[in-house]
C-alpha cells in the first residue's frame, strides 16, 4: 500500500477518530499549547481507560526534533495496530491490561509542520528568539544539567532558561503529575541505536543492567521483523554528555529511560525505508510496554549481592541474597556477549535457592549472567541486578594471550588523504568505507606476534572491533564490511594507501558484516576457523599479523558517505584500552615425551615373590598370580609445572595361553609399597588403565597399549606431586576356574620390557598467592591503590579491577584498571565521590589468576570532578557534530 508521511493535522484527526471508535481503549487530550497555538496531543491507551492512571505506565515521546519524523509515524502505526488487534492478540491484551501507554506522537508540532512544509532539516521548535532567529532545541531545554547557550542561531540552542518552552513545560508537568510512569522512550532519528540514560557520574548505575537489557530485548523484537540489530550505547567515560535532555530528566525522576535513534536518515524514502523502521519498532514498543509493571512499586525488589562464589574450568557457581519468601523464584540468564537479551532462549535456570552452579561451560571463555526475582502470585518480575561477568579458567594445557596493536600499528588510510594518512595512525578512529571527502578508506591493524611461542598450537582465536557510536555515521542499507589478512612481507609501509589498496588478501575472516548488521556500540567478533588459525600460526614465525578492514568502495547516486568508524582505543577520540581492537588467542604447546622403563618388576604368587620377572595368570591351585611394575618419576619436570597430556603403558607378551577360555588381563594403577602376596591382593586400587586385553588378542599380536583416561592422568600427576613412584599391577580374570595358566611379559633385560610413555607440557598449574596489603587512598583527587605482590619467581604482574556493586571475584567482573608489574595504580576514570570495590589479582605467564585481595572505598568528603577530563571531543575531520 502506498503511504506518505502524516501531517500534524492528520495525526490529530486520526487520534480523535480512534477515540470515537474505541472510547474504552484510548483517551486523547492536549497537554499544552505551542507558540503557534497548536495543541500538544497526548493519547492514553489502556485495556480499561477508566483505571489507566493507576497502572504502571510507559511514556512514549516522538518528534521532539522537528525533522525526525519517525516518532509521529511510529505512534500512529502503533496505536492503529493495538486498536485493531487487541481482541485477537493476547500479548497486546495482557500488556494493556497490566500497563498503560502514554503516547505523545509529536512533542514539537510547530517545528514538525515547519519541517514538513518548508525547511525539511529544521530541528528546533518555533520560538521567536527576538533577534531575527527562531527556535530552541527542545532536547537541550530540560532541567537536568541545563546549560544556557548565548548563540541563538545554532541548531542546539538551549533556550533562555530550563523549561522556558511550552512543549518541555507541558511534558514536565504531565510526568510530575503521573508518578505511575516507570519507563520513558524518546524516539529520534537516526542511527539505529539505543542511547540509554546516564547520571553523569562516570560510574555504573544500579539501573545500568535494566537499561541494557530493556534495549537488548527490544532489539530482539526488531531483529525478528527485519533482521536488523540496533546498537546499544550507554554513556561511558569519556563520553559526550548532553545537557538539558529529556532522557536524563526522566531518569532523574527514577524512570528507566532511553532514546531510540531510528533509521539511517531523518526523512527517509517512506516505502523503501520508513515503513521498515516503523514495522520493526511496533513490537519493540509493545515489549517495553509489557515491562512497565516490572519497574513499578508492585514489582518484587531487586536481588541483592548477586556475585560469583567460584569459577572453575568448566563451571561457575553464583550466589545472591534475598529475603526468604515462598512467593519468590529467580530467573537466571547467561550469554556470551555483552548487551545480550534476557529471553526464553538464554534463560538457564528457574530456581528457588539462592545459589546456582552453571555447568558444561567452555574453558577460558567469557560469560555474562543476569538475574531477576519473580513473584509467582502477582506474576511480576523485579528489575535486574548488576550484571556479573566472568571468565572460566583455562584448562590445564592452555595458555591465553590478548594482543593489541601498538599506536603505530593502527590507523586508517584514505584515497584522498594521502599525505595525512601517516598521521591517522594511533590518532584518528578507523574510518572504513567510502565518502566524497576521503574517498575509499581502509582500516589497517598490525599485531606484533612475537609474544607468542613459535610452536604454539592455536586452539581458539577471535578478533574484535568496536564500532563507535556516531549519530552521524550515516550507514545506510547497502554494502558490507570485511576483515582480511594481508601478507606483511608484501607491504613496506602500512600507512601507504596504494599498497594497502592493491594488496591481495591471503584470507578473509569469516563472514562479512552487512550494513544493517553493523551495530554501533556492540562489539563485532570474528571467531577464527581452522584455516585462519593456521595463518595466525604462520604469522607468529613472521612476527606480524597484518589485517585490513574494508567497507564499500562505491557510492550510489544521491549518497555522499557510507562510512563506519571503529574505535582504536588510542588518542583523544579513542575510549581507552577497553575499546581497542584485539586478538585473543588460546593456545597449547606441543608436548614433550618421556619413555620410562620400570625400576623393578616382580611376579607375586601365593607361594613367592619373584623379582625381575613379570608374569600373570593362575597358579597350580587356581590362585591369581600378579605381575607388578614400578616406575620412578625423576625424569619428569617439577610436578607444579607438569601437565600430563597423554600417557600409556606398552606391554609385550612372550606367549599366549593354550586355551580357548576367555581369560582377560587388566592393569591397575595401585598405591603399593610391599610386595608380599597379601599386600598385593589387598592393594589399594587407584584405577584401571584402559580396556582389558583378552587371551585371544595376545594370540593375535604381542604388543598392547593401555591408554590412561583423564582420571588416571590426574592420579599420575597427584603421585608425581607426592614424589611417589608409580606402581602398576597386571592381573588376570576368568569366568571359568583356571590352573597353571601364566603369561610371560618381558623381563627387565629384554628390549621389549614394558614401558610407560608420558607426554607432557611444562606449564604452571596452580595460581600464585594473592597480593597483600591492599590499601586505598586519595591522591590529587584520584583514588590510588597500593599493594604488595607475592614474592615469586613466576610472578608476571597484578591485575586490578573496579566494581561499583560488589568485590570482583573474577578479573573480568568489573572495569579493568591496570595490569602490570607495578604495585600501585590510579583510578583515572573513576569518580572519587562514588563508593565502590576494588580487587587485585596476581598472575603468572599462563595466566593463572590468584585469589583476589579486595578493598571497599568510600569518601566522606566531596571531591571536585573535572568535567573536561571526560568530555569527548569530535574528530577534527568529522562531517558533523554528534547530536541527538
Ligand atoms: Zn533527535
Amino acid at each position: 500500500m502506498k503511504k506518505q508521511y502524516t501531517s500534524y493535522q492528520e495525526t490529530m484527526a486520526f487520534l480523535e477518530q480512534a477515540q470515537e471508535k474505541y472510547p474504552e481503549l484510548i483517551r486523547v487530550h492536549s497537554i499544552g499549547t505551542t507558540w503557534e497555538g497548536r495543541p500538544i496531543m497526548m493519547a492514553t491507551l489502556s485495556a480499561n481507560i477508566e483505571t489507566a492512571d493507576s497502572k504502571p505506565a510507559l511514556l512514549f515521546t516522538g518528534t521532539i526534533h522537528a525533522r525526525e519524523w519517525i516518532g509521529n509515524e511510529l505512534a500512529i502505526k502503533f496505536i492503529d495496530n493495538v486498536l485493531t488487534n487487541i481482541d485477537h492478540n493476547p500479548s497486546i491484551q495482557q500488556a494493556l491490561s497490566r500497563n498503560t501507554l502514554y503516547m505523545v506522537p509529536c512533542l514539537n508540532p510547530d517545528g514538525f509542520e515547519y519541517s514538513r512544509t518548508h525547511f525539511s532539516f529544521w530541528r528546533k521548535n518555533r520560538r521567536d528568539n527576538g533577534d531575527g532567529t527562531f527556535g530552541v532545541d527542545l532536547n537541550r531545554n530540560f532541567g537536568v544539567r541545563f546549560k544556557r547557550s548565548a548563540d541563538t542561531t545554532v541548531n542546539t540552542y538551549s533556550g533562555p532558561a530550563a523549561f522556558s518552552e511550552p512543549e518541555t513545560a507541558a511534558i514536565r508537568d504531565f510526568v510530575l503529575d503521573h508518578k505511575n510512569i516507570t519507563i520513558a522512550l524518546d524516539y529520534h532519528s537516526q542511527g539505529n541505536v539505543f542511547f540509554p540514560a546516564h547520571k553523569f557520574n562516570h560510574e555504573s548505575e544500579i539501573e545500568g543492567t535494566d537499561l541494557n537489557v530493556l534495549c537488548a530485548n527490544m532489539n530482539r523484537e526488531i531483529h525478528k521483523v527485519t533482521g536488523r540489530q540496533y546498537g546499544i550505547h550507554r554513556g561511558k567515560p569519556p563520553t559526550n554528555l548532553i545537557n538539558g535532555s529529556g532522557r536524563e530528566y526522566y531518569y532523574s525522576l527514577g524512570i528507566v529511560s532511553a532514546v531510540v535513534e531510528v533509521g539511517t536518515r531523518n526523512i527517509p524514502d517512506y516505502m523503501a525505508n520508513m515503513s521498515q523502521s516503523v514495522d520493526e519498532n511496533v513490537p519493540a514498543v509493545l515489549y517495553a510496554l509489557s515491562e512497565a509493571k516490572n519497574y513499578s512499586d508492585e514489582a518484587p525488589a531487586r536481588v541483592d549481592n548477586f556475585t560469583i562464589e567460584s569459577v572453575g574450568v568448566y563451571e561457575a557457581t553464583l550466589c545472591w541474597d534475598y529475603p526468604e519468601s515462598d512467593d519468590i523464584y529467580f530467573e537466571l540468564y547467561r550469554s556470551e556477549t555483552v548487551k545480550s537479551p534476557c529471553r526464553e532462549d538464554n534463560l538457564i535456570a528457574i530456581i528457588g535457592k539462592h545459589t546456582f552452579t552453571d555447568v558444561q561451560l567452555k574453558s577460558g571463555q567469557k560469560y555474562f549472567y543476569n538475574i531477576r526475582a519473580v513473584n509467582k502470585v502477582t506474576d511480576t518480575k523485579s528489575p535486574f541486578s548488576p550484571e556479573i561477568k566472568l571468565k572460566t579458567q583455562l584448562s590445564e594445557d592452555e595458555y591465553f594471550r590478548g594482543l593489541f596493536p601498538s599506536k603505530r600499528g593502527i590507523g586508517y588510510v584514505g584515497q584522498y588523504t594521502l599525505e595525512k594518512n601517516r598521521d591517522h595512525f594511533g590518532y584518528n578512529s578507523l574510518f572504513v568505507g567510502v565518502n566524497k571527502r576521503r574517498g575509499i578508506c581502509y582500516g589497517v591493524i598490525a599485531f606484533n606476534m612475537e609474544n607468542l611461542p613459535e610452536e604454539a598450537r592455536i586452539k581458539n582465536a577471535s578478533f574484535s572491533l568496536y564500532p563507535m557510536n556516531r549519530v552521524n555515521a550515516k550507514v545506510e542499507n547497502f554494502g558490507e564490511w570485511t576483515v582480511s589478512i594481508l601478507d606483511p612481507s608484501e607491504i613496506s609501509d602500512i600507512t601507504d594507501f596504494n599498497q594497502i589498496h592493491q594488496a591481495k588478501p591471503i584470507q578473509t575472516l569469516g563472514d562479512e558484516i552487512r550494513s544493517d548488521k553493523l551495530t554501533q556500540g556492540i562489539w563485532s567478533h570474528w571467531d577464527l576457523n581452522v584455516a585462519e588459525r593456521r595463518i595466525i600460526r604462520k604469522s607468529i614465525k613472521n612476527g606480524t599479523l597484518l589485517l585490513r578492514v574494508e567497507g564499500p568502495r562505491k557510492l550510489p547516486l544521491g549518497a555522499d558517505s557510507q562510512m563506519m568508524q571503529f574505535d582504536i582505543g588510542y588518542g583523544k577520540f579513542g575510549s581507552g584500552i577497553h575499546y581497542r581492537p584485539n586478538l585473543e588467542v588460546i593456545y597449547t604447546l606441543p608436548s614433550k615425551q618421556v619413555e620410562l622403563t620400570p625400576s623393578s618388576l616382580s611376579t607375586v604368587s601365593k607361594a613367592e615373590a619373584k623379582k625381575n620377572e613379570l608374569q600373570s595368570g593362575f597358579d597350580a591351585n587356581g590362585d591369581v598370580v600378579y605381575g607388578q611394575m614400578t616406575f620412578l618419576t625423576e625424569n619428569l619436570p617439577d610436578p607444579k609445572k607438569t601437565v600430563i597430556t597423554e600417557a600409556y603403558l606398552t606391554m609385550s607378551n612372550d606367549n599366549a595361553l593354550p586355551t580357548s577360555q576367555d581369560i582377560r588381563f587388566t592393569i591397575e594403577l595401585a598405591g603399593l609399597e610391599d610386595l608380599d602376596y597379601e599386600s598385593v591382593k589387598n592393594r589399594e586400587k587407584k584405577e584401571f588403565i584402559g580396556y582389558e586385553v583378552s587371551n585371544a588378542q595376545l594370540k593375535d599380536k604381542n604388543s598392547h597399549n593401555f591408554i590412561f583416561d583423564s582420571y588416571c592422568r590426574e592420579a599420575l600427576e597427584d603421585m608425581h606431586a607426592k614424589h611417589a613412584p608409580f606402581h602398576f599391577v597386571v592381573r588376570s580374570t576368568s569366568s571359568s576356574a583356571e590352573k597353571n595358566m601364566l603369561v610371560n611379559w618381558h623381563d627387565l633385560h629384554s628390549n621389549n620390557v614394558c614401558k610407560l610413555v608420558i607426554k607432557y607440557i611444562e606449564r604452571r598449574k596452580e595460581p600464585l598467592p594473592a597480593p597483600a596489603n591492599l590499601s586505598v587512598t586519595l591522591e590529587n583527587r584520584q583514588v590510588k591503590l597500593s599493594w604488595s605482590n607475592p614474592k615469586h619467581a613466576d610472578l608476571v604482574g597484578a591485575f586490578v579491577v573496579r566494581n561499583r556493586f560488589h568485590s570482583p571475584r573474577s578479573p573480568l567482573d568489573g572495569v579493568k584498571l591496570y595490569a602490570g608489574s607495578d604495585e600501585y595504580t590510579y583510578d583515572n576514570f573513576g569518580n572519587p565521590n562514588v563508593e565502590k570495590y576494588y580487587s587485585v589479582f596476581a598472575y603468572d605467564d599462563v595466566p593463572n589468576y590468584s585469589a583476589p585481595v579486595s578493598v571497599y572505598y568510600s569518601s566522606e568528603e566531596v571531591i571536585p570532578v573535572e568535567e573536561e577530563k571526560y568530555e569527548k571531543q569530535e574528530e577534527e575531520d568529522d562531517d558533523e557534530p554528534l547530536i541527538d
